[in-house]
């Protein structure tokens, strides 16, 4: 459709100033928080109901128009990358907190409600959302369902996935669609869990409930610095068979400590090859005694400095490092680009020896820093876009540790989606039958395709580009893994 007839369809849905068309409005969503892809929409519109939403669907479908959702933008894979010929739908208007129910723990919220502002507003109760992904001050709740969004505290109290109970979707065509409830079970086909992660592609997420948790009576926090991060490694591993769940358990590289004690001075040893930070959470006598199992444990795994904080203020300064490391990448390199990959625990020391090699071989630094606990690594290249030629280099280096993630038994996402990032490394991981069967799933929801397109599952085309086909354990897969 042509774009001023486009607009003009819009505009008898919205208000004028919520339908965005030139260049200059058009510009603050060309991209999110993967800068180094970048497209402008067609036209943005920024609706504040729901019934404004159902009509520009319908409009959509009716007239065959590519549809992309953005939150708050912060996403790192590109999912919410606008379409050229698309319509780019905010939800940042839809940021109510609807209700909130102390006795039944939850509370039900718009998609533009940051994840934060959930817990700052059910503190009153003595209860908080537990999902605590780095980009919580700004990151909205419909982005965390559609990415399935992680973060420090996961490792005890699970993804998002685990701490919602309840979504309304509007499908293509405008129709709602209620998944899941506040019972234990209920019959049926498990939707809560496959739209949660499915990047925008399968419907629009326009209310959540989400499961509410007491704030814990105390948290303390354990820091560890080893002079081998095949030690640091192995103490995650002691932590866990000790029967020891902790509230997070982060690590950090030297090249990490160092840029991050720079910026902030957060009391790191600079000194050490690797830092573990490990949090303990309930009531005053389990965190007594977990925090002193775990200090055991850290000595026994040969620790060579540990520290625990002794008050509020000293467990956040030791935090105050570890969450502002992505800014203390952009102090120490001009850019810098986050991967995400998942390994199993005891491939931690193997797979961050990989990326070293890597490092040299690409002539490129890379900052580790992960949610150590769940295997779910975060290395952050460092490059200078301004070279030719650094940002494809960059990108290569990234593909090949997502590979290197797949070969030692883990994945090519942790938290951050597949969006257009990773893309390729779906070709590697999933056989053609699993991606046949995620396309069958698309086609169930959005028979003709317009619901982010482009995105998180190649196209069986592409993946035979990319790579001559072979077979993998009986079964057909598109590119040889590299051996490391
Ligand atoms: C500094 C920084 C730190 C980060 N740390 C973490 C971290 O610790 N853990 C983590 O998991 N992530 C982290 N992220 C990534 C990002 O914040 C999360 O992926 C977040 O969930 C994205 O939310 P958003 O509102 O910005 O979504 P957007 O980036 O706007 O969109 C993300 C995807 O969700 C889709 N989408 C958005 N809203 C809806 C909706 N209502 N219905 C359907 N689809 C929708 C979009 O189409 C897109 O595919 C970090 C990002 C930054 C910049």
């Amino acid at each position: 459709m042509a774009l001023q007839e486009l607009v003009n369809k819009l505009r008898a849905i919205l208000p004028h100033e919520s339908v965005l068309y030139e260049t200059e409005d058009l510009r603050p969503y060309e991209c999110d928080g993967l800068s180094a892809y970048r497209q402008l929409p067609l036209v943005v519109v920024l609706p504040h109901t729901e019934e404004q939403i159902v009509k520009i669907l319908q409009l959509c479908h009716a007239t065959r128009t590519p549809i992309v959702a953005r939150g708050a933008g912060t996403g790192l894979s590109g999912g919410a990358l606008p379409h050229a010929q698309g319509v780019l739908l905010s939800l940042a208007k839809l940021n109510q907190i609807v209700a909130i129910d102390p006795l039944a723990r939850i509370a039900c919220v718009q998609p533009g409600v940051r994840n934060l502002a959930i817990s700052e507003a059910v503190a009153m109760y003595g209860l908080y959302y537990a999902p605590d992904p780095s980009s919580q001050i700004a990151c909205s709740i419909g982005g965390n369902v559609a990415e399935n969004s992680g973060g420090v505290h996961c490792l005890k109290y699970g993804l998002t996935v685990h701490n919602i109970v309840k979504l309304r979707v509007l499908m293509i065509n405008g129709e709602y669609l209620e998944i899941g409830g506040e019972s234990l079970d209920s019959a049926g086909y498990d939707l809560l869990a496959l739209m949660t992660g499915s990047e925008g592609m399968l419907g629009i997420v326009t209310e959540i409930t989400v499961k509410l948790i007491p704030i814990p009576e105390k948290a303390q926090l354990v820091m560890a610095a080893f002079d081998d991060v095949l030690k640091a490694g192995n103490a995650v591993a002691n932590v866990i068979a000790a029967g020891i769940i902790p509230a997070g358990m982060e690590m950090m590289d030297k090249i990490t400590i160092h840029a991050v004690e720079e910026f902030l001075h957060a009391g790191y040893d600079l000194d050490a090859a690797a830092i573990l930070l490990c949090e303990s959470d309930g009531s005053v006598e389990e965190v007594a005694d977990e925090i002193r199992r775990i200090y055991a444990i850290m000595q026994q795994s040969g620790a060579t400095k540990i520290s625990t904080s002794r008050n509020e203020a000293e467990r956040l300064k030791f935090w105050a490092g570890r969450k502002a490391a992505f800014p203390a990448a952009g102090r120490v390199s001009p850019d810098y680009y986050c991967m995400d990959g998942t390994i199993p625990r005891k491939r931690l020391a193997h797979v961050l020896n990989g990326i070293e090699k890597l490092s040299q071989e690409y002539g490129l630094r890379c900052m580790n820093v992960f949610h150590a606990g769940d295997g779910n690594l975060h290395p952050l290249i460092l490059y200078d876009a301004n070279q030719p030629g650094e940002l494809e280099r960059t990108e290569e280096f990234g593909g090949k540790i997502l590979e290197m993630c797949i070969h030692a038994g883990g994945t090519i996402t942790g938290e951050h989606g597949v969006g257009m990032e990773k893309i390729n490394q779906m070709c590697i991981q999933f056989s053609k039958s699993e991606l046949e069967m995620f396309h069958a799933v698309k086609a169930a929801f959005d028979p003709m395709g317009l619901l982010n397109p482009g995105k998180a599952v190649p196209t069986l085309h592409r993946c035979a580009e990319l790579g001559a086909m072979h077979v993998h354990r009986g079964e057909e897969r598109f590119a040889e893994l590299p051996r490391f």
